[in-house]
């Protein structure tokens, strides 16, 4: 197909395969994420056809549910009923089966309407309600414990200055646990080895592995996207258009890039289940709801060169390898998402390392919903990807357990290979298996009865590291007592 090749089969694409951002976890948490071709996760594929209206599955199939009618309604009908649609969202998580789900959530719609004085006010009180229905609401067993940052080390510190990423130089790391540590560090790391991702696991999930032959290059597993045959053409992630790019990777036309954020899910509708996007509750094949610069391209499975490798070490006599959470973010550079923070937690949920990063190409798009990253966040970062690869490969060794959620993607941006993962992904699976996944902030909302994820100014690496550690300390906690 010749670049940027308009008509139907291109509008087809960009109304149905677009994907979030990696790690994008909208409102929507147990939200069906099919992988592509490439191994990505994407909320559809292109076999998925627009204004898809499924019968069955999900769950059982239900007619849409009508909020009650009411003499003189305060609250206009259609946002009762986009209130309704919302708890639905939320019950056929927790719930045996629609009909449970609708008798509930008429309950709940009903109960937020009677409390709500004018409109403004039905929207706060159905926030309320929705929020409740997340377990939002702390109950005396919850309270994500805070990243305590007094331990932070920063870039700085861990390499004595830049250019110590280029010589060698030691991170002094306490080999006990804190005396606050839920599980001591070694009984810890002994409950979590059984937890680790298998090999098979680990190519599944699209994690990297050493190349046999090329220095310094890593392989994935998963299928790979084959590259345009036009070298200038590139396939917008956000969209699905095509793109045309000049040497140095920049865009050659300026055209606008409109998308959705959100993911796609099953939604209940009037005869059956539609499949709607969760940033603007639009059908399927709907024009995007969002407007940015220019395309971008994800282009990390493209650049599979410059990764390195945690070591074996020799470790002192009775200490463990270590155990830390993990998570990045990333913004669009010229290349596709780079690296752009990097934040580490410890198993007492200390933030021992956390820096912003300077990607190496040009910034094209900060990416902020998701990464929570600016410009002003980045005037002053000089830290290369270089120097945080040279301290995570000191802070890590080859046993060292690292725990993230999908943390393939981290991986990738950090360029770094390294088997001995726990994955919060694979530890909660969705209810359905492979390709659902459930995203962290409904792992969290779930399990924790924490919210994370809630900002308007876009996800916060060390809160998202912090949280995939109390989930496994959490679950870890509940199958010691399972034991008893
Ligand atoms: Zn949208
Ligand atoms: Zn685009």
């Amino acid at each position: 197909m010749p670049c940027l090749a308009a008509g139907a089969k291109r509008r087809f694409l960009a109304s149905s395969s677009s994907s979030p951002p990696p790690k994008a976890q909208g409102l929507g948490s147990q939200l069906p994420e099919a992988r592509t071709p490439s191994g990505q996760v994407s909320t559809a594929t292109s076999t998925v056809p627009p204004k898809l209206i499924t019968r069955g599955p999900p769950e059982q199939s239900s007619q849409k549910p009508v909020p009650p009618k009411e003499c003189g309604g305060k609250v206009p009908a259609i946002t009762r009923q986009r209130h309704l649609s919302l708890f639905m969202d939320e019950g056929l998580k927790f719930c045996s089966s629609t009909q449970d789900v609708t008798e509930k959530e008429l309950k709940e719609e009903k109960a937020a309407y009677h409390q709500s004085p004018s409109k403004r006010m039905d929207q706060d009180v159905a926030a309320n309600t929705f929020h409740k229905m997340q377990g939002l609401e702390p109950g005396p067993e919850a309270g994500l414990h805070k990243t305590r940052d007094r331990g932070a080390v920063s870039q700085e510190v861990v390499l004595g200055s830049k250019l110590a990423a280029q010589t060698s130089f030691s991170l002094q790391r306490p080999n006990s646990p804190p005396e606050e540590d839920p599980l001591p560090g070694a009984t810890l790391y002994q409950r979590l080895k059984e937890h680790l991702l298998t090999q098979a696991q680990l190519k599944e999930n699209g994690y990297p592995f050493v190349h046999p032959k090329r220095p310094g290059g890593a392989v994935l597993f998963t299928t790979q996207e084959k590259p345009p045959q036009d070298a200038s053409c590139r396939l917008c992630c956000r969209c699905g258009n095509q793109y045309l790019v000049a040497r140095r990777g920049h865009c050659v036309h300026q055209e606008e890039c409109h998308y959705h954020w959100g993911r796609l899910r099953p939604t209940p509708v009037a005869g059956g289940w539609e499949i709607q996007y969760t940033c603007c509750s639009a059908p399927i094949g709907s024009p995007g709801c969002q407007v940015a610069q220019q395309h971008v391209q994800d282009g990390r499975q493209q650049d599979l060169q410059g990764f390195v490798q945690t070591l074996d070490k020799e470790l002192p006599p009775g200490a463990h390898p270590g155990i830390y959470a993990l998570d990045c973010e990333m913004c669009y550079t010229t290349s596709g998402l780079e690296l752009t923070r990097v934040s580490v937690v410890d198993s007492a949920l200390r933030l021992v390392y956390d820096t912003f990063v300077r990607p190496d190409r040009d910034i094209v798009d900060y990416n902020t919903r998701f990464s929570g990253v600016t410009a002003a966040h980045l005037a002053h970062t000089s830290t290369s990807i270089r120097d945080v690869q040279a301290a995570l490969l000191t802070l890590f060794n080859a046993h060292t357990i690292l725990i993230g959620h999908s943390l393939q993607s981290d991986l990738l941006a950090l360029k770094l290979i390294h088997g001995t993962v726990l994955d919060t992904s694979v530890l909660f699976p969705h209810r359905r298996g492979l390709p659902y996944k459930r995203s962290l902030r409904n792992l969290t909302a779930h399990y924790l009865r924490h919210v994370i994820q809630n900002r308007m100014d876009g996800h916060n690496s060390s809160e998202d590291a912090s949280a995939c550690m109390h989930l496994v300390i959490w679950k870890m906690g509940q199958d010691a007592k399972t034991e008893r």
